[in-house]
């Protein structure tokens, strides 16, 4: 039985006041069990909602996080120091990374294997182009993109961690993949993974749907038997938003 994940993910938006903002709207409403609820927010928000999310279901998520833990890196996030902050999960592997950042595959693995050795989670991003899609590579593509980013990690470590099939042409676009697309591209990951692994771990690892998720599709997607939750920019900002996917299930 996987566990549904909605994860937010703020991007560069909000501040720590206004992170806190957040937390207080959300006080108390989040389911306390049957689906795991992920704010990723900007390093400088972290440190707010590590102390609003103590002793409450939200786990808490960073964007991005280098591969070494220390050392003569100007400007990056060490995993860790996220660690040593209480941080659950690093997104690694965003579109946005990889388009404006330059982020590589191997980047991504090697981040994915740092997060693991800081006792924290990645959220391994994958997606493709409009122009892959039409062209009829999105499959070779994504499936390429998920093997390089899992080299060398263990079925155990990955069962818990999370992989998330954002098509790019649906993220920030409010066009979204019909529940049908984003579940055969899921399942195609999925089985992936049983190549890779074995189908024990594919069975496992929880696969999430990002582009363009908000509560008015969430219930569709859900409904999908490979899609095991949402990982949601522009819908994951407001409290009320947020709650409204976070309780899907109700
Ligand atoms: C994202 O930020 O990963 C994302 C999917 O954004 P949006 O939900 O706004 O499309």
């Amino acid at each position: 039985m996987r566990t549904p994940i909605i994860a937010g993910n703020w991007k560069m938006n909000k501040n720590p006041k206004e992170t806190q903002e957040f937390l207080d709207g959300i006080k108390g409403k989040l389911p306390e069990s049957g689906v795991e609820a992920i704010i990723g927010a900007p390093a400088i928000d972290l440190t707010t909602l590590v102390a609003g999310a103590e002793g409450t279901p939200l786990k808490t998520a960073a964007e991005n996080s280098y591969f070494e833990e220390s050392g003569a890196f100007t400007g990056e996030t060490s995993p860790k120091a996220l660690d040593e902050m209480g941080v659950d999960y690093v997104i690694i592997g965003h579109s946005e990374r990889r388009q404006y950042f330059g982020e590589t595959d191997e980047d991504i693995n090697k981040k994915a294997h740092a997060i693991l050795k800081n006792n924290m989670l990645p959220i391994i991003c994958c997606g493709e182009t409009l122009e892959q899609r039409e062209a009829g590579k999105a499959e070779s593509w994504v499936t390429g993109q998920i093997e390089n980013a899992v080299k060398g990690i263990s079925a155990a470590d990955l069962v818990k961690s999370v992989i998330a099939y954002e098509p790019i042409w649906a993220i920030g676009t409010g066009k979204t993949a019909t529940a049908d697309q984003a579940q055969e591209m899921v399942h195609v990951i999925r089985e992936k993974v049983a190549s890779l692994y074995d189908a024990d771990t594919a069975d496992k690892v929880r696969i999430l749907y990002g582009g363009s998720v908000k509560p008015a599709n969430v219930k569709e997607l859900m409904a999908k038997e490979d899609i095991d939750g949402g990982l949601v920019g522009g819908a994951s900002m407001d409290p009320e938003s947020f709650l409204a996917l976070a309780n899907f299930q109700k």
